[in-house]
């Protein structure tokens, strides 16, 4: 397993095979050489800094049915709420405050928030903060949706994969979702000049460690800027309210795989594995991840965006998010620094 392990260090790069032996078959000693390599790897990029994101999760409405997450619509008993224009600039004000120069638009796929709508206020926040980022994550759109974020000034982009497999994309969608088009999106978004972010859920049910290997060719091939990846947690209003949920050592596993797979990706350690662990993103950051996203909804609608079950941090103001991130990661020799936090060349 060493011999694979120093092969992607230098190599960036394994067959499928040699991933599914990895992903399936390694030890707990084989994981910790290999955080070694990838710490070393990111420390190598990025030092000890932490970026950070000011996620502002602006609406919970969805026309998708995907069946882990929690604001599916068939979710009934969810409270639905939409942030006004005005919410999420006084988001992006008190985020400035505190030191965020990327701020992150996550929300379901809403139909009120129609293409006209999205560009007024990525351009609103961009004229207000010009030296910030904006991070658009909502969801499956048309080649001329996304020219139009683009043209409107949005920076960044995030849409999970979910996974590359087309067989068990299939168990996790609904039928009138696509793989195909899922991928189509993010070579789109790329090819019109956005830093994308895929990625996938660590564990989720059904799959396999052929599927985990696939989605690291899928992210080599696409050569993404970012890759959001966390446990799956099980949410009791889904279909999936019954399965396993993934694990940290799983998650870290996979962490440490991308960071040697592309070496200058900008990484979270997510809210998710700070929810399967009390220090799950500490050992995030630890094993090669480099960013993180606290969040700025306000604190009124927190309890209404939960995707799975016993998400952390949703009584919290935004500044005790952030401040105590910061506290976090300075406990383990890290530091937040504030500024876009964007991709750095690969050498
Ligand atoms: N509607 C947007 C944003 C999705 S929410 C989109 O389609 O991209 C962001 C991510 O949360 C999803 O891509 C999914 O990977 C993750 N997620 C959803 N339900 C989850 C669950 N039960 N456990 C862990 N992660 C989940």
């Amino acid at each position: 397993m060493r011999k694979l392990i120093d092969k992607l260090y230098n190599e960036t790069a394994l067959t499928k095979g040699e991933y599914v032996r990895l992903i399936r078959d390694h030890t707990q000693e084989d994981a910790d050489y290999l955080f070694t390599l990838s710490a070393k790897r990111r420390e190598e990029y990025y030092g000890k800094d932490v970026y950070i994101r000011g996620l502002i999760e602006f609406t919970n409405y969805c026309k998708n049915d995907c069946l882990y997450c929690g604001i599916r619509r068939s979710s009934k008993n969810v409270e639905r709420y939409r942030l006004s224009n005005d919410d999420i600039m006084s988001c992006c004000e008190q985020g400035y405050g505190l030191g965020f120069r990327t701020f992150v638009l996550q929300g379901g796929e809403d139909p009120y928030f129609t293409d006209d709508r999205i560009c007024s206020l990525v351009s609103t926040i961009k004229s207000e903060y010009p030296d910030c980022a904006v991070t658009l994550s909502i969801g499956e759109k048309e080649h001329e949706s996304y020219q139009a974020y683009f043209d409107a000034g949005a920076d960044r982009y995030l849409l999970r994969h979910e996974t590359a497999d087309d067989s068990h994309y299939a168990r996790l969608h609904p039928a009138e979702m696509s793989p195909w088009h899922r991928k189509k999106c993010l070579y789109d978004l790329k090819s019109i000049g956005y830093q994308v972010g895929c990625g996938f859920m660590v564990g989720s049910p059904y799959q396999t460690a052929e599927n985990l290997a696939d989605d690291m060719l899928f992210i080599k091939a696409l050569s993404p800027h970012m890759v959001g990846i966390g446990p799956f947690i099980s949410q009791h209003e889904t279909p999936f309210s019954e399965m396993q949920s993934g694990t940290l050592e799983q998650t870290l596993f996979m962490l440490g795989l991308i960071r040697l797979t592309l070496p200058n990706v900008l990484l979270p350690s997510t809210t998710a594995l700070g929810t399967i662990h009390p220090l799950g993103r500490e050992k995030g950051i630890q094993v090669g991840a480099n960013v993180v996203m606290p969040n700025l909804s306000p604190v009124s609608v927190r309890k209404k965006y939960l995707l799975y079950d016993n998400k952390i941090c949703t009584g919290d103001e935004a500044a005790e998010c952030r401040y105590c991130l910061q506290n976090r990661m300075k406990a383990i020799g890290f530091s937040v620094v504030t500024s876009r936090g964007d991709c750095l060349p690969i050498k």
